[in-house]
């Protein structure tokens, strides 16, 4: 017989939320976690970078909004190192939070890296578990390119290790976290530098999202360089790090922070002893039930390279203990008009296909786009005011809204209602039949004409 029934290999958003469904089915259940409980997520991905943005949140109210407001307010300075020891205290809590429900739902906690020894065996630390499933939600980490001196930049998990807002920095990838880390940056008085290899930053989304974000950066944001391929990287005599990218320009910066991309972490798994195949990537290969090549064995989150966010993870997650558990034999998760917010200055929403997308896939003529553009309420009565750009892709003549894209001041919490209706197979005529909540940036889109 099997030690347990369940072991996942990795306790992070998908490995939690799998593990505490199989173990509320009454299944014997062990997670092993080599780091901190919680996994990229709480403690080196979303919990801390979020509250940097609130952070930045703070400081671009007081410094472009507060006077206008009739505040006059004297800043004597900004502490990271308080910022800092308070994010790291609510993810103390959330780490609690988590040891208490692992508790509750009888969950073996093991501590350590595991390997898998077959398709129903696990060492850590020397020790070997069996068990009749296996689930490995491993997730990933940053890469970096090989370029001479890029060990003298940090990564994400580098910069939620500082411990004084750098005097300047250079970000570098076109990415999310790009995006995210170089406004945070900015906004708490760092001389912020954000150096794309393309035309412009967030590439793959609505072209009206990327365009826009690169005319409020101009405005005020981080400095963008288009077109900039590092090159190398050098400590210079100042102390400083010399960036120069392949078109012979260069930056003096105090911090080069790679955000060029995360790849999955598949290796050191002894994933080959149990039969498991992995992708050119290294990303584990699955089928629609997260189920691997290996029988009993299962992947979800990021390292199987579909949607590398954490709800995504949790839901696959679930879905999975669901049908393994509970008899819900045909579950499985649906990855299609997931809502995503990048937490920009001001934050980007996005659910669905992108204009460009949506006229590829049903032709020009099926498709049709609804635009708004505004001054947010918030910014309007200031001197800083602020753009909020909307978008409906809608297609076929009921017009079912395939996309929904804006960014603007609040994008952040108005998305995830208008996900549920667009899962819905929400048409413009559905949207247009609910009544506008005013004055909110919301209500812009069930008026758009
Ligand atoms: P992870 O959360 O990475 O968990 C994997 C765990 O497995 C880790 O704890 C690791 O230590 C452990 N592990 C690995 N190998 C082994 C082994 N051999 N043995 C034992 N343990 C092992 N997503 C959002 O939805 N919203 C956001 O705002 C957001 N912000 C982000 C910001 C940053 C800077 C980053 C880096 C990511 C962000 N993400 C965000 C993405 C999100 O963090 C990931 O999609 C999510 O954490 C993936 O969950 P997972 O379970 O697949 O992997
Ligand atoms: P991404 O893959 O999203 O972006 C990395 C980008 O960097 C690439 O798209 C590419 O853009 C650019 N790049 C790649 N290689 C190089 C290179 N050698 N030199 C310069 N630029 C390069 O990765 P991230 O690390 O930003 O984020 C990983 C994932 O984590 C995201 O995709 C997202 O799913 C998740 N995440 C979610 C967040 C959220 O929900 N708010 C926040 C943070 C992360 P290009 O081709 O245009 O040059």
């Amino acid at each position: 017989m099997a030690d347990f029934d369940y072991i996942c290999i990795g306790g992070g958003s998908g490995g939690i939320a799998s593990t505490n469904r199989a173990a509320m089915h009454g299944q014997k259940v062990a997670l092993i976690e080599g780091r901190h409980i919680g996994g990229t997520c709480v403690n080196v991905g979303c919990v801390p970078k979020k509250a940097m943005w609130y952070g930045a949140q703070v400081a671009e109210a007081i410094h472009r909004y507060a006077p206008d407001y009739g505040f006059d307010l004297t800043v004597n300075k900004f502490d990271w190192k308080t910022l800092v020891k308070n994010r790291q205290a609510y993810i103390e809590r959330i780490h609690g939070s988590y040891d208490r429900v692992l508790g509750n739902n009888k969950i073996t906690v093991i501590n350590g890296y595991g390997k898998l020894v077959d398709k129903n065996t696990v060492e850590v630390g020397g020790k070997q578990f069996t068990a009749d499933h296996i689930l490995i939600a491993t997730g990933g980490r940053p890469w970096r390119p090989e370029i001479p001196g890029a060990e003298l930049g940090i990564d994400s998990d580098g910069f939620f290790e500082l411990d004084h807002l750098p005097k300047s920095a250079a970000v570098i990838g076109a990415g999310y976290i790009a995006v995210e880390l170089a406004g945070v940056l900015h906004a708490l008085g760092s001389d912020t530098h954000l150096a794309v290899r393309k035309h412009a930053p967030l590439r793959n989304f609505d072209s009206m999202l990327s365009d826009t974000l690169m005319e409020l950066m101009a405005e005020d944001g981080p400095a963008v360089h288009t077109h900039s391929i590092p090159q190398s990287v050098e400590r210079i005599n100042n102390g400083m790090l010399k960036l120069t990218f392949t078109n012979g320009q260069s930056l003096e910066v105090e911090q080069v922070i790679w955000a060029v991309g995360r790849v999955p972490a598949t290796d050191n798994l002894g994933l080959e002893n149990a039969g498991v195949e992995v992708n050119a990537k290294g990303h584990i290969i699955v089928d629609e039930y997260q189920n691997t090549t290996a029988a009993n064995v299962y992947a979800v989150g990021d390292n199987i390279g579909k949607v590398d966010l954490t709800p995504v993870a949790v839901k696959a997650g679930r879905t999975l203990s669901e049908r393994l558990f509970n008899g819900k034999t045909d579950a499985k998760m649906d990855y299609n008009t997931i809502p995503t917010v990048v937490f920009s200055h001001p934050p980007i929403g996005t659910i669905g296909l992108s204009e460009e997308e949506a006229k590829e896939q049903y032709g020009e003529q099926s498709v049709k786009v609804y635009n708004s553009s505004f001054a947010a309420m918030y910014t309007a009565v200031t001197r800083n005011r602020q753009q909020t750009k909307m978008k409906l892709v809608c297609v076929g003549p009921d017009e079912k809204v395939v996309g929904l894209h804006g960014i603007g001041f609040a994008m952040d919490e108005i998305l995830q209602g208008f996900g549920v209706a667009i899962k819905m197979g929400a048409t413009k005529a559905d949207f247009d039949a609910c009544v506008a909540i005013h004055p909110t940036s919301g209500e812009e889109y069930v008026t758009m004409r």
